[in-house]
């Protein structure tokens, strides 16, 4: 798959982006075009809980020659409650349980940010459903980025970061949970789907609470194989603990940008996986082929 001997430089891997499919701001072929335009040779779109980016994403990167990894973020919630995000590379989208959770979770968001939106009304918030769902791609899995830029537009905030840091982010007022299945039994279903997990950000606490060592020796039980250390929410303590916590449980290490387009500050290639850890991923991945170039692309 890999052609080494023709890269002159190490390659560009980014293996977590955003589209607008879920709360990214931009449509996944301009993604992949902004990818190119970054340097990138090898990128993964991973919108939350949906794979419906994914063939606009292929055609754009066959047409820039870049090498696309199809990928899911999957949302999960452990018994305790606290939020996990699990990376899904390479899952057959197609794959019954795997998809029917996915919608079930698409739905619970959906109905969670109608009753965010009746929530800030009720306080004289101008913010409007219909509004909100007419900015949305179609079909997008929703989020609270959606919500955050209808209070932008109505003028309550000045972008994002402002609305998530003052009533939306967790533990303030108009924060609402998402239910989702536990992270065990997303691993399973993402492996069975002939997918790759890989937690995303597992020790960001500026989110929320973040799991215990030992939640992450149980899901590398269940299947795990990574672990996304380099993250910009990650302090170098964060990214310290997850390579060693890695090293003990045999886990890969990843690096990614959770580029949001416009949505967040986070830069394209702003964190990197090497090329070791791309190639033993993908090999561990049978559920989708391999997108765009489908092989590393040779530089001229
Ligand atoms: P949700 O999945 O609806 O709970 O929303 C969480 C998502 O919001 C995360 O996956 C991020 O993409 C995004 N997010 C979290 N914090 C911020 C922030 N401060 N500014 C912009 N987007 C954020
Ligand atoms: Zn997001
Ligand atoms: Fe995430
Ligand atoms: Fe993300």
């Amino acid at each position: 798959m890999v052609y080494r001997e023709q890269m002159a430089l190490a390659p560009v891997i980014d293996l977590h982006t955003h589209s607008n499919h879920s709360d990214g701001t931009q449509s996944p072929g301009d993604v992949v075009r902004s990818a190119s335009q970054a340097g990138l040779d090898v990128v993964a779109l991973t919108d939350h809980d949906v794979a419906s980016g994914w063939a606009e994403a292929d055609a754009v990167a066959s047409e820039v020659g870049l090498l696309l990894v199809p990928g899911i973020e999957v949302s999960c919630k452990t018994a305790l409650g606290i939020s996990v995000h699990m990376l899904a590379y390479r899952p057959d989208p197609l794959s019954a349980a795997f998809l029917g959770s996915m919608e079930q979770v698409r739905e619970f968001r959906a109905d969670r940010l109608r009753r965010q939106v009746d929530l800030l009304r009720k306080d004289g918030f101008r913010v409007e459903l219909a509004e909100m769902l007419a900015h949305a791609q179609p079909g997008a899995t929703l989020g609270r980025p959606h919500l955050a830029d209808a209070l932008v537009r109505a003028g309550h905030f000045a972008n994002r970061d402002e609305a998530f840091a003052q009533i939306l982010g967790a533990g303030k007022p108009y924060y609402l949970p998402v239910d989702a299945p536990d992270p065990v039994d997303v691993v399973q279903m993402i492996r069975a789907a002939g997918g790759v997990p890989v937690m995303a950000h597992p020790f960001a606490s500026l989110r929320g609470r973040v799991v215990s060592d030992a939640v992450i020796h149980e899901l590398t039980e269940a299947g795990l194989a990574g672990l996304e250390a380099d993250h910009r929410d990650h302090d170098e303590a964060a990214r310290k603990h997850a390579r060693q916590l890695a090293a003990t449980l045999g886990l890969l290490v990843t690096g990614s940008s959770d580029y949001h387009g416009t949505g967040k500050l986070n830069a394209l290639a702003e964190n990197t996986s090497s090329l070791e850890v791309l190639e033993a991923l993908m090999q561990q991945g049978t559920g989708s082929p391999l997108m765009g170039t489908g092989a590393l692309p040779t530089r001229a």
